[in-house]
């Protein structure tokens, strides 16, 4: 196992360009998902993929990027005009801004960009609140982890020290272990939701997790 750390296979990064080893990551652990020449992860070489070949994005003038991670926020900033990265605690951000309450104006935003940001926070007030600051027309950008094969979302509310969510969840501060109802959970606050994923090879050219989704809800 240690000496596949550093990588097992050559693999292609859509951000930054590289070829070779990605570094393993995560807990558990994951091989070849780092790429060495940006620190980017599976998912967002997804994100990159699917922008480019589905132009999510296009015509997006202001983003809200919650939570951001640096690969993204550095193309994000550049591309649109009025970007703000935010957080409920972090310091490094534009601004401090609680997903579940946000004090925006409403429909004041083209696209909010959350991911691993729902199996956080009470999701119906938050998807409530994202749809009342999008424009119509605007997106969310949503990635969760979730368990395909389970057709509902797991919420347990005898749940709720850390030790317990890390057992039940799969970490200390994930609230709930979605499902494949998630798309139905953002359509409940009333978008409309498109799925997005990348084919079986990209999956090993990029070093992509197999089957993982980018959901896309747009407001009507
Ligand atoms: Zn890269």
């Amino acid at each position: 196992m240690l000496t596949r750390l550093p990588g097992v296979h050559p693999r292609t990064c859509p951000i930054c360009g590289y070829h070779g080893k990605f570094r393993a990551f995560g807990v558990p652990l994951v091989l070849d998902v780092m790429c060495a020449g940006c620190d980017s992860l599976d998912r967002h070489r997804l994100f990159a993929l699917m922008d480019d070949r589905h132009k999510i994005l296009g015509g997006v003038q202001s983003m809200l990027h919650f939570a951001p991670e640096e690969i993204l926020r550095k193309r994000f900033s550049r591309r649109f005009p009025q970007y703000r990265a935010v957080d409920l605690v972090r310091a490094d951000v534009d601004e401090q801004c609680n997903i579940e309450e946000t004090k925006l104006q409403p429909e004041s935003v083209d696209a909010v960009f959350a991911s691993h940001i729902l199996e956080h926070v009470d999701d119906r007030k938050a998807l409530a609140e994202l749809f009342r600051i999008l424009r119509p027309g605007g997106k969310l950008i949503a990635m969760v982890p979730i368990i395909e094969a389970w057709d509902e979302t797991y919420e347990n509310p005898a749940i709720t020290s850390e030790s317990d969510r890390d057992l039940h969840f799969g970490q200390y501060d994930h609230v709930r272990f979605y499902g494949r109802d998630f798309p139905r959970r953002i359509e409940a606050a009333g978008f409309h939701v498109t799925a997005y994923m990348a084919t079986p090879l990209e999956c090993v050219t990029h070093g992509l997790q197999r089957g993982e989704k980018i959901f896309v809800a747009t407001k009507p």
